[in-house]
């Protein structure tokens, strides 16, 4: 029975720590590990996966330069 518990409470605290956190990455351009969105971008003919913040950056960056 003790057993069991334990297998109930490992299985919900994965499940915990996948909805909590969700999937990892690192990000190709602020090299941190990130959470949440991430955007598949290609810069300098490299496809990069980035971040969030990183991305919003880069946008900001394409209105700029037009
Ligand atoms: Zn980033």
């Amino acid at each position: 029975m003790k057993k069991i518990i334990g297998i109930i409470s490992l299985i919900a605290l994965v499940a915990m720590l996948l909805i909590s956190c969700g999937e990892t990455f690192v990000c190709g351009m602020c090299d941190q590990e990130k959470t949440g969105k991430k955007h598949t971008e290609e810069i300098f003919g490299e496809e990069l996966t980035i971040c969030d913040d990183c991305y919003e950056g880069l946008k900001a960056l394409g209105d700029l330069a037009g």
